[in-house]
C-alpha cells in the first residue's frame, strides 16, 4: 500500500514533525510490517530523532555547519540551491519503521522528521507498507 502526504513548508529550512500523519495513513488491520517513509525531492531529507524545539535548532544549526550557506558551490550557477542538495544528501531520502500490533514501533522519544532544505514548498511524502503475517 503506498500513499501521498502533502506537506507544507514555511521557511528555508524547516523541519515538521510526520510522525501523526504517517501512523494516520497506516491501513486498517495492518498488524505487522515495515512502514518506508520516502522523500521524492532533491533538497529534502527525513530522519528520526526527538522533536524537542532546542535539539530542532541545533539541528538547523548542524546543516549550516556542515553545508555553510554562502559558499561558491558550482550548482548555484544554474539555480542557486547547492547547499539544499547537499543538506538533503547527508540526511537521507527515506527511513523505515518497523509496524507492530497495528503501530509504528517507534521509541519514546522517537519522531519522524521531514526536513525541508530549500523551503518554503509544497512537498510530498510517499509512505509504503508492507505487511507480512505474524508468526
Ligand atoms: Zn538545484
Amino acid at each position: 500500500m503506498d500513499v501521498e502526504l502533502d506537506i507544507r513548508t514555511t521557511a528555508r529550512v524547516d523541519i515538521v514533525d510526520v510522525t501523526d500523519a504517517v501512523e494516520d495513513a497506516l491501513p486498517d488491520g495492518t498488524e505487522t510490517g515495515l512502514c518506508t517513509i520516502f522523500v521524492p525531492h532533491t533538497t529534502a531529507g527525513v530522519l528520526v530523532n526527538e522533536n524537542e524545539p532546542r535539539l530542532v535548532s541545533d539541528f538547523e544549526s548542524l546543516l549550516e555547519r556542515l553545508v555553510p550557506s554562502g559558499e561558491e558551490y558550482e550548482h548555484d550557477a544554474i539555480d542557486d540551491n547547492a547547499a539544499a542538495h547537499l543538506r538533503a544528501s547527508i540526511l537521507g531520502e527515506s527511513v523505515t519503521v518497523p509496524i507492530a500490533d497495528g503501530a509504528l514501533t517507534l521509541g519514546t522519544w522517537q519522531s519522524i522528521l521531514f526536513v525541508d532544505c530549500d523551503g518554503p514548498r509544497d512537498r510530498r511524502l510517499r509512505v509504503s507498507v508492507t505487511t507480512r503475517e505474524s508468526s
